[in-house]
């Protein structure tokens, strides 16, 4: 399985920076896991393919450029582009984004040969299919409905955190599964800010080397994401102290193979 971070920024020469202002995780080249900047990161290749969209909340950072990405495609869809969520989360997306007031209502349109745009709701604790990929949601502790998720290709299997802080239903899910090749996990906020990061549904480092204990699975590769761009460096620092084998920021443009 492949996995990229897409950037949400480029530096000076035209590459993407390390920071991480948006979510989005490109799987295979063919489903992404949020769309923070699915409208701005994806090659052509994936935007041709990606026609399958899970999103873990509705957190603008974890959106943003969705319309934009319906938008851009509109004239030359032949299926819908597929936005997985919980009901709850898609009632959302419909309230107060596809509304016709911030942006139109997608959901309603037809380009002619298809629908362009599909709500396509999930439950918490069912499996679900995306493309070649078979999905687990699981409601994790942030400040608004999120699910982590655990992914498979029938091969490998990798857990998401979302945005989070401490939770346990998402460590009991990824304990189950036979086998763990990868974790990516949240770590918002440094240490410092351990107050913040509670209060807003994050974890520090600190609090993510705590919640690796409830995590049976060893010798996995270990992403910490969703680093917030302002304390980038000093998270790095504070992860790296951790001691933790195998725990690495998520570098934005990278792709990772398990
Ligand atoms: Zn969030
Ligand atoms: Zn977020």
């Amino acid at each position: 399985m492949k996995i990229k971070l897409l950037p949400s920024t480029i530096d000076a020469e035209g590459r993407a920076s390390p920071e991480q202002r948006l979510s989005c995780f490109v799987v295979d080249g063919r489903v992404c896991i949020d769309a923070g900047s699915i409208a701005i990161g994806l090659s052509e290749e994936e935007r041709a393919a990606v026609r399958d969209v899970v999103v873990t909340h509705p957190h603008m950072d974890h959106v943003a450029t969705l319309p934009i990405f319906v938008d851009d495609l509109f004239g030359s869809l032949e299926e819908p582009v597929r936005v997985r969520a919980t009901r709850e989360v898609c009632e959302i997306l419909a309230r107060d984004v596809f509304n016709g007031t911030v942006y139109p209502p997608f959901q309603n349109f037809h380009n002619g040969r298809t629908r362009v745009m599909e709500f396509v709701p999930f439950r918490e604790g069912e499996e679900f299919r995306a493309a070649h990929l078979t999905f687990r949601a699981v409601a994790v502790s942030h400040i608004v409905p999120t699910v982590g998720l655990v992914l498979t290709d029938g091969e490998r299997t990798v857990g998401f955190s979302s945005d989070t802080s401490a939770t346990d239903e998402f460590w009991r899910v990824c304990n189950r599964e036979p086998r763990l090749d990868a974790l990516l996990i949240e770590a918002s906020f440094p240490d410092a800010l351990a107050e913040l990061a509670e209060t807003s549904g994050h974890l520090t480092p600190s609090a993510l080397g705590r919640e690796l204990r409830k995590l049976a699975h060893k010798d996995l590769d270990i992403l910490a994401m969703h680093l917030k761009p302002s304390f980038r460096n000093r998270l790095v620092e504070e992860l790296e102290a951790l001691g933790v084998p195998r725990l690495s920021a998520m570098e934005p443009g990278r792709e990772y193979v398990w």
